[in-house]
């Protein structure tokens, strides 16, 4: 069996709006988040964490931000490619540690439907993911709201 590890960071800064998407979930707040893309800083992270594992370079590499292609792109897309890459190199996920670092919104309310997404995407069962969120205590940009940041890691698996 040969496991591997990955780690995947994303920040995305807050600005006028009235909704941010976190694992594709649209969930209500007084800002938005600013992107190239939909600026799903969770899907984000969890890509990368997955390109980590692979030593496959990072989201930037397969989706360039200076792509027009990309534009307000959902990145549902970006995580169906890290899943291809995975399957690909016939590796199998073992599980997946998001935490998202922000003072609000109040992600505890949306993780059953942040976990169902990830679940149908990458096809593994819900108990191989774990959603958390911690605040800064007020300091920081994260502190500040002026941007969320999103932190993964994933173990991948396979037999040789
Ligand atoms: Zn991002």
């Amino acid at each position: 069996m040969e496991f591997r590890i990955g780690n995947g960071f994303d920040v995305h800064k807050l600005i006028n709006g009235d909704s941010v998407i976190l694992c594709g979930v649209k969930i209500p707040h007084d800002k938005a988040l600013s992107g190239h893309s939909d600026a799903d800083v969770g899907y984000h992270s969890i890509c990368d964490a997955l390109y980590g594992a692979l030593s496959k370079g990072d989201i930037g590499t397969h989706f360039p931000a200076t792509s027009k292609k990309w534009e307000n792109a959902n990145s549902t897309i970006f995580l169906k490619h890290a899943h291809s890459l995975v399957n690909n190199l016939e590796y199998k996920i073992m599980n997946i540690d998001t935490t998202f670092i922000c003072e609000r919104p109040k992600i505890s309310n949306y993780c059953t439907q942040m976990k169902n997404n990830i679940a149908a995407i990458l096809k593994i069962d819900i108990s191989r993911i774990s959603i958390k969120a911690t605040t800064t205590e007020g300091l920081g940009f994260c502190g500040r709201e002026e941007g969320i940041a999103c932190l993964t890691t994933v173990g991948l698996f396979r037999n040789e």
